[in-house]
């Protein structure tokens, strides 16, 4: 079994170097949060993870969820850990001190996030579906609203789920048949929902469920959603818990893994419900928890790969199998070039993951507190661009990776009593869910670059070639790193560019091409950061920091990414070129003519 340690020292690197903690420190509001509270809270947090939650995560994979009478059970550890972490303060630390949260900007918020989810990824969806859900309450919701729900959720005394899949309508929610009737001022709730994550348990009182649905009369598609909140239990005049509402747990999925996270059938029946904002914004509503759903399912990418890494780490370590060129009689797996070439692609693709997230993370705080309008705007639109790839390439990644985990033990890694094989199983969900990647990749293609014509990611190109200047300025030690940066910049500019002219005249072009673009869209802006940081490393050991060992260690990561990760956005630039002709020209026979 693997025990996980956080991995502090390479969050506080990105924190402070690469997503700039010294800015948001400055934004309004942040002011407390100066590199040594940040510092302290990641210790924590670190400690709570690995001490109080990571235990958990066997256990959960072994017992998974038991439905008894109409009540979903998950394991006794699961509560034992929930109350510390509640107890803690930990589900206010990114939240408004209005109601209780510590008011900590998003980016610190989203490495403790990291630190739960690599803990115990089936746990950790509990505290992050809330989190979704305070945001759509916070954003949409009347002041009745946000007196009723955030104070208990925020303490964590309450969870929330989000709902909105039903069996015909997954990926095309236009296609949702929930209903919801008005009657006085509240909502009549009816309808089935399938695959709702933690959406019943024993671990808090009440369950806040936010729920699209249909009002009488509302015109098809995505137009006539509205949202509502609808809570497991009434909740009486004094906020207490008070009777059951309609709503009932039909079954709970036999699944591939997250076996400790509750993945419901939700039958509700004239359950008693409250709109979220206005009729007919439901979708645009909910997508201010999808967006940030998204964002941490994106992180989940990196949290998973991570404790896969340490378990692969330590097996090399400790596995003595076979000899090598200089080495007298069998020595460590480490040793051998092939095994530390899968240790090196899991450490270097993931720091870069890591780095694009909490990166974003700081942009979500520059977009919500900067003075300057346009500079919220300007940082609104990186967000923007930048999501469905931070869902889509860091998910994507994580499935690799955590293959790579099980490779490195070999046959050990097969089996399940190693616990390598859960980590691959728990990251499976990962391209699926808040969006499939399909569905990502078609974001990215359509909304975010299309639609503005490639304004938004040609700002983007352009602030990444910017760092051309200081590579070249950094000399031979980095050459490598430049040329892999200059050449993964331009291959996407390319790309985007010829995106922008075949679209144009081939409707199929752009669902033909959107996966390998996302993909070679993460593969350099990944390799960018990992230039970043790259350059640091070598500013920190020219001036003679101290713990040298860990920036070279990390100037040796960045130039593996440039020499053996970027050279994969070659490859999927030509698979864009490739177009949609080929994808297209099948007919639905020959699919079959085998
Ligand atoms: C464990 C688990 C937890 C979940 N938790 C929740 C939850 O808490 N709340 C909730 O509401 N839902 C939840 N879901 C549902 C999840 O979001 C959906 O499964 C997902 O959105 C895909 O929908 P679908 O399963 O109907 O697949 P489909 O939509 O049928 O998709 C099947 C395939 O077709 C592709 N596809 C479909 N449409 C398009 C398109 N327009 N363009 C390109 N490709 C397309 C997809 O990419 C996919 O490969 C969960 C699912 C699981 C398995």
């Amino acid at each position: 079994m693997s025990d996980y340690r956080a991995p502090v020292k390479d969050m506080r690197f990105v924190i402070n170097e690469l997503a700039g903690l010294a800015r948001i420190n400055e934004l309004p509001g942040f002011e407390e949060a100066t590199p040594d509270l940040v510092d302290a809270v990641l210790e924590e947090a670190g400690q709570l993870a690995a001490e109080v939650i990571s235990p958990t995560n066997a256990i959960g994979d072994s017992q998974g969820c038991q439905l008894k009478d109409g009540q979903v059970y998950v394991p006794e550890e699961f509560k034992a850990a929930y109350r510390q972490y509640a107890e803690g303060g930990w589900p206010g630390i990114a939240m408004d001190p209005e109601f209780g949260g510590q008011g900590l900007p998003t980016l610190v918020g989203t490495a403790v996030e990291e630190m739960l989810q690599s803990a115990n990824l089936a746990w950790s969806l509990g505290p992050l579906l809330t989190e979704g859900a305070i945001h759509a309450i916070e954003l949409h919701g009347t002041a009745e609203l946000k007196d009723k729900f955030l104070e208990p959720m925020i303490s964590g005394q309450w969870t929330g789920t989000m709902n909105l899949t039903e069996s015909q309508a997954g990926s095309n929610l236009a296609a949702i048949r929930t209903q919801a009737v008005p009657e006085g001022d509240i909502y009549k709730v009816t309808g089935q929902k399938i695959f709702i994550t933690w959406g019943d348990h024993d671990m808090t009182d009440n369950v806040i469920h936010l729920v699209l649905a249909r009002t009488p009369d509302a015109p098809a598609g995505v137009k006539g959603l509205s949202l509502f909140v609808v809570p497991k239990m009434q909740i009486n005049a004094d906020g207490s818990v008070g009777e059951r509402n309609g709503v009932t747990t039909v079954s709970v999925e036999h699944k591939l893994g997250i076996h400790g996270s509750p993945t419901c059938v939700l039958d509700f029946a004239n359950a008693e419900g409250y709109l979220v904002g206005e009729i007919g914004a439901g979708l645009a509503n909910m997508f201010t928890m999808m967006n940030r759903a998204r964002l941490s399912v994106g992180l989940e990418g990196v949290a998973i790969t991570e404790r896969s890494y340490q378990q692969a780490l330590a097996y090399a370590l400790e596995r003595i199998q076979g000899g090598g060129p200089g080495h007298e009689g069998d020595v460590a797996i480490i040793q051998h070039p092939d095994v530390r070439r899968m240790l090196l692609t899991m450490k270097a693709t993931n720091e870069a993951m890591r780095a694009m997230a909490y990166v974003n993370a700081a942009h979500i705080d520059q977009a919500e507190r900067a003075t300057d309008e346009s500079e919220r705007a300007a940082h609104q639109a990186r967000v923007d661009l930048l999501t469905p790839v931070v869902k889509g390439w860091l998910t994507e990644n994580s499935q690799a990776l955590t293959s790579l985990g099980i490779q490195v033990h070999g046959g050990m890694g097969y089996v399940e009593e190693t616990g390598a094989a859960q980590h691959y199983r728990d990251a499976r969900i990962l391209t699926i869910y808040e969006g499939t990647t399909g569905i990502q990749a078609a974001d990215l293609v359509g909304r975010k670059i299309l639609r503005d014509g490639g304004a938004a990611v040609n700002d983007l190109l352009d602030e990444m070639a910017a760092l051309d200047t200081e590579l070249v300025a950094a000399g031979d030690e980095l050459s490598t790193i430049h040329a892999a940066h200059i050449a993964g910049v331009s291959g996407l500019r390319e790309s985007v560019k010829w995106l922008l002219e075949n679209a144009a005249t081939d409707a199929n072009v752009p669902g033909g091409v959107s996966y390998h673009l996302l993909m070679q869209a993460g593969t350099v802006v990944g390799g960018w950061h990992m230039a970043r940081a790259g350059l640091v490393a070598k500013q920190k050991l020219d001036d003679g920091v101290a713990d040298a060992d860990f920036y070279r260690g990390k100037l040796l990561t960045a130039r593996f990414y440039a020499e053996q990760v970027m050279p994969l956005a070659y490859s999927h630039a030509r698979s864009v070129r490739a177009g949609s002709d080929t994808i297209m020209a099948f007919s639905l026979e020959q699919f079959q003519n085998e």
